[in-house]
């Protein structure tokens, strides 16, 4: 009987823990107020050692199931592409066996909905021969999707590269930004990763609907801007924030628990949390200016540390783990003179329990969306260092809009020095000026509950998404 068969949600992530982790959100929270629906990853694979990519899609409830593309390969790349050029390559070197994958769902399943992220929209000739049309999931703000609608248009009005440009741009309800914090991507305009960004902006009004992983308290005006917009663009649905309930219980390979206990014995709100996300990488130089400002600060600190790489800002983006031991790189004597005062953790650390726990005062962030999202939730502030793909953006809403973060300033050598490292942590954890963030931030974590509780604008933003989907079948 086809009326009680299940409805089926096919989603296709692209590469990067920082995509796949709100997507498996969004899909839990789907199948849980829709019992109805069932969900299946179709997964690009880009064939690194991503173990904690496998662990989280090996610990998902029993209505999503996920199916791994075989891999790719990157071997016939130069070595200095682009991120962004990486990913997309990788989709479009999945095509055959993603088509081989839909076309088994669509045959064995009642497919009703396709959902794609940021970069998967570039795979909708595929879509379109069996007749979908794709969702995106954007996992990032209402301000980074104003500028994707935006760039084509930018593309066309600026000759020069943006970080040239003389005025900040201003983009309709979102707080005006120069041109040297958009997107890494677009920073080059020579570099394919630029033509790879056109492409896929010049897409997104394909979609059949956007849902941003973002609420209209945190960006109400970019939100109503998005859906006042120009005619023919997309539905934008708020569906935001969705975040991980736990680091530990999803990802069964982190034994959070020396960091938990550590945290157990420090006083309420005095530890700095420190954490790059999944890619985040330092030069030798930036990691020991890092280490001796933590130090100077003579705050607590929690350090999620990763061997230095000179060359690009997101060197374990693609597989989390450093190879080397990052305790060799720090400067001489730090780890004694800091014992008792600071806990390292290598590589990877159960960063909701951190957040959630009542010892850790603030954030040291790379601003990545997600971590932010955590942040939020938990009514964290913060200290904004960006430092890879759309990071400045968010920044820039952070310190500049929202006003629950201090942004760290590089000097000519692009190294952000000890001095303002420490003087941003001292400030953040024992400062007034360090109350004021905190109380901001305690107002978006309130804001957060309520737009998700059964009322709230996220949760009604994807009901409507559900009854679409529904009335499809
Ligand atoms: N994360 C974690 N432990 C770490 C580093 C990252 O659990 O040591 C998680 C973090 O909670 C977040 C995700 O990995 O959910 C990182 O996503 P984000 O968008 O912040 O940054 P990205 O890694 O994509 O740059």
């Amino acid at each position: 009987n086809t009326e009680e068969t299940s409805l089926h949600v096919a989603i296709v992530p692209t590469p990067g823990m920082g995509h796949l982790i709100p997507l498996l959100e969004f899909a839990k929270v789907l199948v849980h107020r829709y019992p109805n629906f069932e969900v299946t990853f179709i997964v690009p694979n880009v064939g690194s050692p991503m173990k904690h990519q496998r662990q989280l899609l090996q610990a998902l409830p029993k209505s999503i199931s996920s199916i791994s593309l075989p891999p790719v390969s990157f071997e016939d790349l130069p070595e200095d592409v682009k991120m962004e050029t990486r990913i997309a390559l990788c989709l479009v070197r999945s095509l055959p066996a993603l088509k081989t994958s839909l076309k088994v769902l669509v045959e064995s399943t009642r497919l009703v909905a396709l959902v794609v992220d940021l970069f998967g929209i570039d795979a909708i000739d595929v879509f379109k021969e069996f007749d979908l049309k794709p969702y995106i999931f954007f996992p990032t703000t209402a301000m980074n999707l104003q500028m994707a609608f935006n760039l084509p248009k930018l593309d066309h009005m600026f000759s020069c590269e943006y970080r040239d440009l003389p005025e900040p741009i201003k983009l309709p309800g979102c707080v005006p930004f120069h041109g040297r914090d958009m997107v890494d991507a677009v920073q080059d305009k020579n570099n394919v990763a630029y033509q790879v960004m056109i492409q896929l902006c010049r897409l997104y009004p394909l979609a059949a609907g956007i849902m941003v992983n973002s609420f209209m308290d945190l960006e109400e005006e970019a939100f109503k801007a998005l859906m006042e917009g120009e005619l023919g663009l997309p539905a934008v649905y708020p569906v935001g924030p969705l975040i991980q309930a736990s680091s530990i219980s999803s990802n069964n390979g982190v034994d959070g628990s020396n960091c938990l206990r550590w945290l157990d014995e420090q006083p309420n709100g005095s530890v700095i949390y420190v954490c790059f996300g999944s890619g985040g990488t330092f030069s030798l130089e930036q990691l020991n200016e890092l280490a001796l400002g933590l130090e100077m600060s003579g705050q607590r600190f929690l350090w999620v540390v990763k061997s230095p790489a000179e060359k690009a800002r997101n060197a374990t983006y693609f597989g989390v783990e450093s190879v080397e031991d990052p305790l060799d790189f720090l400067p001489d004597g730090f780890l004694e003179r800091t014992k008792g005062v600071g806990l390292l953790v290598p590589s990877w650390a159960p960063q909701i329990e951190v957040l959630r726990h009542g010892s850790t005062g603030g954030f040291l962030t790379h601003c990545g969306w997600n971590s932010t999202l955590e942040a939020i939730a938990h009514g964290v502030p913060l200290i904004a260092w960006p430092l890879y793909a759309e990071q400045k953006m968010n920044a820039v809403l952070l310190a500049d809009d929202l006003k629950v973060a201090w942004r760290v300033k590089e000097n000519e050598n692009r190294v952000v020095g000890r001095e303002d490292i420490a003087n941003f942590v001292k400030g953040l954890i024992e400062g007034e000026e360090g109350k004021v963030l905190r109380n901001k931030m305690r107002q978006l974590k309130d804001a957060a509950e309520r737009v998700l509780s059964p009322d709230g604008s996220s949760t009604k933003s994807l009901a409507k998404v559900a009854e679409i989907w529904k009335n499809q079948a």
